[in-house]
């Protein structure tokens, strides 16, 4: 075997379990020990600061000067006992990730030595040098300050001994430069929209919150193994490996046993989530071999979203302790399922009431079915929108793979919905009057008020189904800011319940009664909202066909997907609900684009290099093995026999020869095809034309290389195959 790959395979497959021990206390002890929680601010606040801060979370109010410096010394006496001698403001640039930059509480103390010194300025707001963040044009370099300033609603805490300050990230213009002003725009859109059409059911209601449960998957790989793969490294992804004979097929994996190895990693990422208030409650196996997955307790959208951000790193970091390499890519591995990231959404008030959740009484059941149908609406009108904030370059990859729901988002219900539905839309006029009568409303379907969905009614095939008592987005890829799905998702639905509400209210002052306003208009949306409703195989190609007459959006190239933001509806949209201004739509889809032709130009230049540096030179040398025994046997043998013994070889190297000159041809032909893209100025063209002039090239590259693997020498070839790679002893 070559010998790196001899080494590192043999390693791999030796390694042990690392043990991981168990702290002695109980979690409920260790439980956010690394978070400025209430129970910390208490403690290190004075009493005054604590009652305004909390009242400031709480009421989502902004904060005073000296209430920023006592919260400033708090903190900074929490986190020098916890050992930090850092701070960091910590945001989500447009890059998927985190970004920080460090500064150490010292200060000169004018006697030659050093004070820790935290002052309220520098909580909450910070001028870092923006420029090469990508901004989409909305920054010029020499106009390189942009803030970031505490978002007092995300909880501060420490990582590797350094305080962590979730904050916004904005443009010295205002303009947001982050995922995270925007979500929090959209959370508060939501929650107005969503408050004042819940006041129908209950005028207590004072807030509503919108909730997110993240399921993680992600892949382990030995860090040896992964090593020896360029591919893995450079683009998270392996651009060739001829599928291994035994992968998935015999459905082995999916909450099978976990290795021990991977057991130890999974109980030392759940203890660090636990000690930085992640809620980490389920693992098992997913599907594809080395592939797991991880979800927490859901919490409110923004903090489940920094927790999700948090976790990203926290895994990596994680798996190095146990000589892994996590790979969050949706496709890492072709021929098995890719990972995504479902998120579970809901919408819920201040006074307990999941709004998805069908209740005890006729009134919360209407309540129930009213926010459905506006979800339906939202989630149809903006079906276009929806899909483009899920892609990206590497979620093409994975949607309408197989195993994943295809690039058109439509919407399961679930056959109880789907009857109530049913019901609602072919109840007369009268028929709603005398269902609004004295007796009570009982949405007249089955005549008990009490609805109990059926849990075990799943479709696995649908990119947004219903799961009871909450939404579940799964078309999100693994990889991803949530944030971006949740913002579309949010934002959408703020608009159509503002619709609603005016609707209703039209109605009501028509002197219709309450109850007949909303089934009125409930049973519009219904109707109208239609298309998106389908419970079948999501995975079908009649299905594909059958979206397309219904008038989903089917576009299946991300350059193109992305336009939906910049489509008038979109943009509408998001300016009523004060998410995003046309300038910063415009300049975070040239940041979409940007990046999808970054993203493809580093896949592409990685695949070229394997081919031509690790491919070509083993296959020409395993080659020039045979031809030397073709000659030899040819020059020992009488000419006929010679011949016949010769001929499967002959054959063989014909074989390889046709395909390395085709991988030799398309490889060029790809760099003549990026060269020529590279030249394109308007990043929108240049996202297109990489898509479909170079991408095309990646899959039949692969082919021929995936078929030379299975000719060569196994003892030559450089790169550990899939079978090594996906199976942890
Ligand atoms: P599955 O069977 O789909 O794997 P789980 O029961 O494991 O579902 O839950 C998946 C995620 O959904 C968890 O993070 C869970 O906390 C979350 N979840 C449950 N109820 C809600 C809800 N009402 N709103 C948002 N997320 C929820
Ligand atoms: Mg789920």
């Amino acid at each position: 075997m070559s010998q790196l790959r001899f080494n590192v395979v043999e390693e791999a497959f030796s390694r042990k379990a690392i043990e991981v021990k168990l702290p002695k206390e109980l979690p409920n002890e260790y439980y956010a020990k690394y978070v400025f929680n209430r129970e910390k601010m208490f403690k290190y606040l004075p009493s005054k600061a604590y009652k305004a801060l909390v009242n400031a979370i709480d009421n989502k109010e902004p904060i005073s000067r000296e209430l920023a410096d006592s919260v400033a010394a708090g903190m900074k006496q929490w986190a020098l006992e916890m050992g930090a001698r850092h701070y960091t403001h910590w945001f989500h640039p447009l890059t998927d990730g985190t970004a920080e930059k460090h500064d150490s509480f010292i200060e000169h103390d004018g006697k030659g030595g050093v004070i820790e010194e935290f002052a309220g300025k520098l909580l909450v707001q910070q001028e870092p040098d923006a420029s090469s963040f990508p901004n989409g044009g909305i920054r010029n370099t020499f106009e390189a300050r942009g803030y970031s300033a505490w978002d007092i609603s995300s909880p501060a805490f420490i990582l590797d001994n350094t305080l962590c300050i979730p904050t916004i990230f904005i443009s010295y213009t205002g303009e947001s430069l982050d995922y995270k002003t925007p979500l929090l725009r959209a959370l508060n859109s939501v929650d107005k929209a969503a408050t004042a059409v819940a006041k129908y059911f209950d005028e207590n209601v004072k807030h509503v919150n919108s909730y997110l449960g993240w399921e993680q998957e992600y892949f382990l790989v030995d860090e040896a193994l992964y090593s020896a793969r360029p591919d893995l490294v450079l683009t998270g992804r392996t651009l060739m490996g001829h599928e291994s004979a035994k992968n998935q097929q015999l459905e082995d994996h999916y909450f099978g046993a976990i290795p021990s190895r991977v057991e130890a990693f999974m109980l030392d990422l759940e203890l660090e989530c636990h000690k930085l208030g992640i809620p980490a409650k389920t693992r098992h196996n997913e599907v594809a071999p080395n592939q797991f997955e991880l979800a927490p307790i859901f919490e409110e959208t923004n903090l489940a979203n920094d927790h999700n951000l948090l976790l990203m790193s926290l895994i990596a970091e994680v798996a190095r302790r146990h000589n892994f390499r996590v790979l969050l890519h949706e496709k890492p591995f072709a021929g098995i399922n890719g990972s995504g990231k479902h998120n579970n959404w809901s919408l819920g008030t201040d006074t307990g009431v999941l709004l998805f959740a069908p209740g005890k009484t006729p009134m919360q059941n209407l309540q129930f079915i009213t926010f459905i149908a506006n979800v339906m609406a939202a989630v149809y009108r903006h079906n276009g929108l929806l899909k483009a904030s899920i892609s990206s370059a590497t979620n093409a990859h994975r949607l309408g793979a197989n195993e994943a729901p295809p690039a058109i988002i439509s919407m399961f219900l679930g056959s109880q919905v789907s009857a109530i539905l049913d019901k609602l839309e072919t109840n007369t006029k009268d028929e709603l009057i005398s269902l609004a009568g004295k007796e009570g409303m009982t949405l007249n379907v089955s005549q008990i008020p009490e609805l109990l969905i059926d849990n075990t009614d799943r479709n696995r095939t649908s990119p947004f189904a219903f799961t009871g008592n909450r939404f579940e987005f799964r078309a999100v890829g693994s990889s991803a800011n949530c944030a971006s799905a949740m913002i579309a998702l949010n934002a959408a639905v703020a608009e159509q319940l503002i619709m609603f509400k005016k609707a209703v209210d039209e109605r009501i002052a028509k002197g219709e009664t309450l109850v007949h306003a909303l089934l009125q208009e409930v049973k519009n949306l219904i109707v109208w909202s239609k298309p998106i409703h389908f419970d079948g195989n999501g995975y079908s190609d009649e299905w594909k066909a059958e979206a397309a007459k219904r008038g989903l959006d089917c576009e299946t190239s991300t350059p193109l997907i992305f336009d939906a933001y910049l489509a008038p509806a979109s943009i509408e949209m998001f300016k009523k609900t004060g998410v995003f201004s046309e300038v910063e739509l415009n300049a975070r889809n040239e940041v979409k684009w940007e990046i999808y032709t970054k993203k493809v130009q580093i896949e592409a230049r990685v695949l070229g290099d394997l081919a031509m540096n690790h491919v070509i030179p083993v296959a020409t040398r395993y080659q020039s093995i045979l031809l030397d025994n073709v000659y030899k046997i040819k020059s020992l043998f009488p000419k006929e026999k010679g011949l016949a013994i010769a001929e499967q070889d002959m054959t063989l190297i014909e074989s390889m020869a046709s395909h390395m000159s085709l991988i030799k041809n398309m490889v060029n032909e790809m760099v003549e095809a990026r060269k020529k893209a590279n030249k394109i100025e308007d990043e929108r063209s240049k996202a297109i034309a990489y898509h479909d002039t170079v991408v095309p090239y990646f899959d039949q590259i692969r082919y021929h290389i995936d078929k030379l693997e299975l000719m060569v020498d196994n003892e030559m070839w450089p790169l550990p195959k899939y079978r090594e790679l996906l199976f942890i002893r």
